[in-house]
């Protein structure tokens, strides 16, 4: 092959050429593999039927999803199996895994709702993947996918999660929790508030089954325990080949929870009611006590809500924790993710949506 992919495409991320050009070549199976850039490799079968991004490497330090991403493309190229869907493998930001930290100067899972501005190495590493997958769903019109995999910087009562961005497509998640279940996740978060991370970039924008995973816990590069990881990398391979996905585990349950509010930090004096290292998920009754801002007291709303991504530190403006509670959405009907509503069966903002695009 590409001699460039052939010591793996991990290694090649981390220590390129400083004369990367980009290339392709077709494997002996039919599958067309070509290197768009570094850090991004791009498999093309003779037919498809899905578009696939699997994103890695969006936070530095989280290197679990970086391994099983470089395992996969090793894999295609070694033609251990022939993808029958198109596949775009992302791994985002080799300066920060070289640095072992989450981003260098600004966190790059905020920097896509819009086209950047170019202050610093994220905002370009942003525009240059937002360019990437626009330009990949562009290429056709199968059934568009992304999974954002990351690594918890915290405990959390689920060990593995998906969050589903909320969005103003009519898209049918169904099929994506149903995944969740097959790669044996713990629990889904349905989201309610637009954001502006990667997997919400490409459900806004092409409407695709799109979900961020948060998976086990950080650990130094090879340091993971991938065993962790097979039921997903099953998962996602028989995705990619568009075989029957493998059976719920049948010994952990599956959590399903919505978004009921997003704290927000407006001021300096924003205190949480608990520690800021509080495991994702943990239960408060109703009435206790969440935060205290100037004299503003936040409490759990009836039925109790659980706390993710608690974090006290932010800037002034920024989501100082999510408030979920449990919700068993009704499969028999289509699941849509709305914003500001509740998933369900109505797509509130498809009709919204055009007017706002
Ligand atoms: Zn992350």
């Amino acid at each position: 092959m590409d001699s460039q992919l052939s010591g793996g495409f991990l290694k090649h991320t981390l220590f390129p050429p400083s004369n990367f050009i980009p290339s392709s070549i077709t494997l002996s199976n039919g599958i067309n593999v070509s290197h768009n850039a570094i850090g991004v490799v791009e498999i093309t079968p003779p037919k498809a039927d899905k578009a696939i991004v699997v994103s890695s490497g969006i936070h530095g330090d989280e290197t679990a999803p970086i391994e099983l991403v470089d395992d996969l493309v090793s894999s295609i190229l070694d033609e251990a199996f022939r993808p029958t869907t198109r596949l775009l493998f992302i791994i985002a930001h080799p300066d920060a895994i070289h640095a072992h930290t989450r981003f260098i100067e600004e966190n790059l899972n905020r920097l896509f709702a819009v086209k950047n501005p170019v202050r610093n190495k994220e905002c370009e590493l942003a525009n240059e993947l937002q360019a990437q997958v626009q330009t990949f769903f562009a290429k056709g019109c199968e059934e568009p996918w992304h999974f954002d995999l990351h690594s918890a910087i915290r405990a959390s009562k689920h060990y593995m999660f998906g969050v589903v961005p909320a969005s103003s497509k009519a898209t049918d998640v169904r099929p994506l929790v149903g995944f969740l279940k097959a790669s044996h996740m713990d629990a889904v978060m349905l989201s309610r508030t637009p954001s502006s991370t990667f997997s919400w970039y490409s459900a806004e924008k092409f409407g695709a089954m799109a979900a961020t995973f948060e998976m086990g816990r950080v650990a130094r590069l090879y340091e993971n325990d991938m065993g962790e990881f097979v039921p997903l990398r099953e998962a996602l391979v028989a995705l990619m080949c568009s075989e029957a996905l493998p059976a719920p585990s049948s010994e952990k349950g599956f959590s399903s929870y919505k978004v009921t509010r997003t704290i927000t930090k407006t001021d300096d004096a924003f205190n949480l009611a608990f520690s800021d290292d509080a495991a994702n998920f943990t239960y408060f009754a109703e009435g206790e006590e969440l935060a205290e801002e100037n004299g503003t007291v936040f409490s759990a709303i009836a039925g109790g809500e659980a706390v993710v991504f608690p974090n006290s530190k932010v800037a002034i403006g920024q989501r100082a924790a999510l408030l979920v509670q449990p919700f068993e959405p009704d499969l028999s009907e289509p699941l849509y993710v709305n914003v500001e509503r509740e998933p369900g069966p109505i797509a509130y903002s498809a009709n919204h949506s055009r007017s706002l695009s």
